[in-house]
């Protein structure tokens, strides 16, 4: 078993770092609310005092923060990870940041010859707490293979996407297409009702045909067809519009940066910011059906 630094108890890391407690490791973990810490060490984990303590002679260290600032001072800043850590430490990091910040953190990291990877996730709360979350993992061969094992715990699926950077790249593109997709779907169900249409039905119909999607058959935007999507309970998050805006505006970033053209995703930015700031702020991303609707 191993000795494992978590750094990170929000909604995400919280039962993430449960299931590394559950699968028997001894997980140190560090939050700047100790409430967060408190719970997990109810539950087996023990409390660090700060971050060099959490990572002091770990064996892997998790990280799971906000973004890019957050991820950098913790693994870059004086006494952070970098810092503390050993040349055998295996360093994961699961937040979801720009390809850029988390490119010089593995560049840094790896100059001194440690391991690190790059693994955002996909999947909410819900899936972090079940240890069904699916992982996408950038880095050198190598460290895919030590942090496999500790992923394959937390996760359903660990898939290694490609070098540094790359976990980060695709996660922004799969929720760019996810904002987009959702925004569709949430149209198109509008119409249908707004023509008449029994909704049950108009699912019963899109979801055997070509207008299939993740957004209709696993987290339908009106209550009543998929009973665990978050429609079915005021629209509480789930995946909050917010985090959508966040990976949106991350996608918009690195998409002007590489000169990649992203027409559907700039509207997809552009309506979420809209629904963010017209009431749809403490609502799951699936609520934007209220904002076209014009229910907010
Ligand atoms: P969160 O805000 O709930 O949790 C972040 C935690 O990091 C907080 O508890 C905060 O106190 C802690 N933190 C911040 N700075 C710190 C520091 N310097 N030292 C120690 N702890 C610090 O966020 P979350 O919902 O858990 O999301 C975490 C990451 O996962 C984000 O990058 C998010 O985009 C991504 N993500 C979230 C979801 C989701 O559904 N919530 C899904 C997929 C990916």
């Amino acid at each position: 078993m191993a000795d494992i630094a978590f750094i990170g108890l929000g909604n995400m890391g919280s039962g993430m770092a449960a299931n590394l407690v559950k699968a028997g490791h001894a997980v140190r973990a560090f939050d700047l609310n100790p409430d967060a810490v408190a719970k997990l060490v109810e539950l087996g984990g023990t409390a660090a005092t700060d971050v060099a303590h959490a990572v002091k002679g770990a064996d892997v260290v998790v990280t799971m923060l906000p973004a890019g600032p957050h991820v950098k001072s913790v693994y870059l800043g004086e006494t952070g990870i970098l810092e503390t850590t050993h040349d055998q430490a295996v360093l994961i990091d699961c937040s979801t940041i720009d390809v850029t910040s988390a490119r010089d953190v593995a560049a840094a990291v790896t100059a001194k010859g440690i391991a690190f990877v790059d693994a955002p996730v996909s999947g909410g709360v819900a899936a972090a707490e079940a240890g069904t979350l699916t992982f996408m993992v950038g880095g050198p061969d190598a460290a895919f293979s030590a942090a496999e094992p500790i992923l394959n715990i937390m996760g359903k699926a660990v898939i290694h996407a490609g070098d540094a950077g790359a976990g980060q790249a695709a996660k922004i593109c799969n929720n760019m297409m996810l904002g987009i997709h959702m925004i569709g779907t949430c149209e198109a169900l509008n119409m249908a009702r707004k023509l008449g249409l029994d909704t049950q039905r108009f699912y019963d119909i899109a979801s055997k045909a070509s207008g299939q999607s993740w957004s209709l058959t696993s987290y339908c935007p009106v209550p009543g067809p998929v009973p665990s999507a978050p429609s079915n309970r005021d629209y509480m998050p789930g995946f909050a519009g917010p985090m959508m805006l966040k990976d949106l505006k991350l996608a918009m970033g690195t998409a002007e940066a590489i000169d990649a053209q992203t027409p559907m995703g700039a509207q997809a930015t552009e309506i979420y910011e809209r629904f963010v700031a017209e009431g749809g702020e403490t609502l799951d991303f699936s609520g934007v059906i209220k904002w076209l609707a014009r229910e907010l």
